[in-house]
């Protein structure tokens, strides 16, 4: 070792040194630094990229599900079309002999009567054979869709004849009230509106049983018209309430369960509306129909 050195050694590092070292020393503690928050960063980056991924993952499985789902309800409905189809088909070829077979047994009743238990059994079959028209009436009603063909009506004489049609059924313990205004014209499809009313009118019929009061009333306004058909009987249940409109319900042991909904459709092929009001007694039908351009409001 020289001689220099070994006093540079005994000195230790000159001011100027530690400066240089003190310098280099920080700029490896800024570059360190600095790559930790990089480090950190792209860990941050990372974490918000996978969350992204399992997010998108979720959503496409949901959407895969959701797929399979659609299919095999498109699948169905296919079926459930066909099916449909062959029983539109059915109800119609079934038909027409019934309505031979109604008439018939009815001509056969008129012929037995004085025989009593010849008689019971042509009535029985009379009964039987109006109920299995009434049956797959409603079904053909029911698959087919209603395409309303409007016409300025005038609606007194449409009630009455809803009226007329349906009083055999009523009996004669059943008062007819006819209230709100008179001398109203909608446009409306005559046999679709008189469809709907008649199957409200006998329901209403039916619930009562032979001995109420069914009132009919019509509202007119500028922009809808409402008819309401109401009955004194027994009502429907809030649990009932909600299920009286789908298809095949019934509460009834002869029922088919379509009067409603066929009513509703028809109601709905005017672009109007069809609801169970609530009230304490009996049942209230109302039936929003909306002049042409307008909306049926919701009931209140
Ligand atoms: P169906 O008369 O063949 O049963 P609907 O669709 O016409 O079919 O009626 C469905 C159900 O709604 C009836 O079975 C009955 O429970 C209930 N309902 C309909 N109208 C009335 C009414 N006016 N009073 C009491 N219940 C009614």
């Amino acid at each position: 070792m020289s001689r220099g050195s070994a006093e540079a050694l005994v000195r230790g590092p000159s001011a100027h040194q530690l400066a240089e070292l003190h310098a280099a020393f920080r700029v490896f503690t800024e570059a360190t630094a600095s790559l930790e928050q990089q480090y950190r960063d792209l860990q941050a980056h990372a974490d918000a990229l996978r969350r992204e991924l399992e997010e998108k993952k979720r959503a496409l499985d949901a959407s895969i599900a959701r797929q399979r789902c659609l299919e095999t309800q498109a699948l169905r409905h296919g079926r459930l079309a066909a099916m449909g189809e062959m029983a539109a088909t059915l109800a119609h070829e079934v038909r027409n002999p019934l309505g031979a077979m109604e008439l018939c047994s009815k001509l056969l009743a008129d012929e037995v009567r004085a025989q009593p238990s010849a008689l019971r059994l042509a009535e029985q079959v009379a009964s039987g054979v109006a109920d299995l028209n009434h049956l797959v009436t409603n079904i053909l009603d029911y698959t087919r869709l209603p395409e309303p063909c409007l016409a300025t009506t005038a609606l007194d004489a449409l009630v009455d004849e809803v009226l007329a049609v349906a009083a055999p059924a009523l009996g004669a313990g059943v008062g007819i009230a006819r209230r709100g205004a008179r001398g109203v014209t909608w446009p409306v499809d005559r046999g679709l509106l008189v469809q709907a009313l008649l199957n409200l009118v006998r329901n209403a019929g039916e619930a009562m049983a032979g001995a109420g009061t069914l009132a009919v009333a019509l509202e007119p306004s500028t922009r809808w018209l409402r008819i309401i058909v109401a009955d004194d009987g027994p009502g429907i249940s809030a649990a009932n309430a909600e299920s009286i409109f789908a298809p095949f319900f019934t509460t009834k042991e002869r029922g088919t369960g379509l009067g409603l909904a066929v009513a509703r459709a028809a109601v709905a092929a005017h672009g109007g509306t069809l609801a169970l009001r609530p009230c304490a007694g009996g049942a209230t039908f109302v039936l929003t129909l909306p002049q042409a351009g307008q909306t049926a409001p919701d009931e209140e």
